[in-house]
């Protein structure tokens, strides 16, 4: 279908764009979050940054596993407001970077506060999963990537694999 959102991969320019702040909550942003859970679940992810689908907004998604009933969540201008001095690894993939996944080390406890399609303020803590998407998608929405955590020479060793995917990006 024509009107379904495509992924940016590796190499597009809004991957590294600085994200704009949303300030309307109407239709459009409803449209936005609904063809995002669309695109993230046709491509099997569990969360997803409006960059990754084109659009340079704070808005991401991301899937909620907590109480065992999933639902994706939308996170409007999330603000990370706190951050556990405790790390972890934990192996972490990106939909626009297909094929390529490596441990990253990110703190494990984070809490959020953000607001949601209606504009109304929120706040959730967690050191599950949830933690983890809520940062990977955050960083998106800086234009900061997950191998840009990795050491220069695990860099060096995906450098083939990424270099790949840019040229797909390129032809696309
Ligand atoms: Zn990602």
């Amino acid at each position: 279908m024509s009107d379904e959102l495509e992924i940016y991969l590796y190499g597009s320019e809004i991957l590294r764009t600085r994200c704009d702040p949303v300030d309307s909550f109407d239709d459009s942003l409803r449209e936005l979050y609904e063809g995002m859970v669309r695109a993230m679940n046709r491509e099997e992810g569990i969360g997803l940054a409006a960059p990754q689908v084109g659009r340079a907004l704070r808005l991401l998604i991301a899937r909620d596993e907590r109480d065992g009933w999933p639902r994706v969540l939308p996170l409007v201008n999330p603000e990370l407001i706190f951050l556990s001095r405790e790390r972890g690894g934990l192996e972490e993939g990106c939909l626009s970077l297909p094929g390529i996944t490596a441990e990253v080390q990110r703190p494990v406890r984070v809490k959020v506060r953000y607001q949601d399609l209606e504009g109304k303020e929120q706040e959730l803590e967690d050191d599950g999963l949830l933690a983890r998407i809520i940062q990977h998608e955050h960083d998106h929405l800086e234009g900061i990537l997950f191998v840009d955590h990795l050491s220069l020479i695990k860099r060096k060793l995906l450098s083939k694999k990424l270099k790949a995917l840019q040229q797909r990006a390129r032809e696309v």
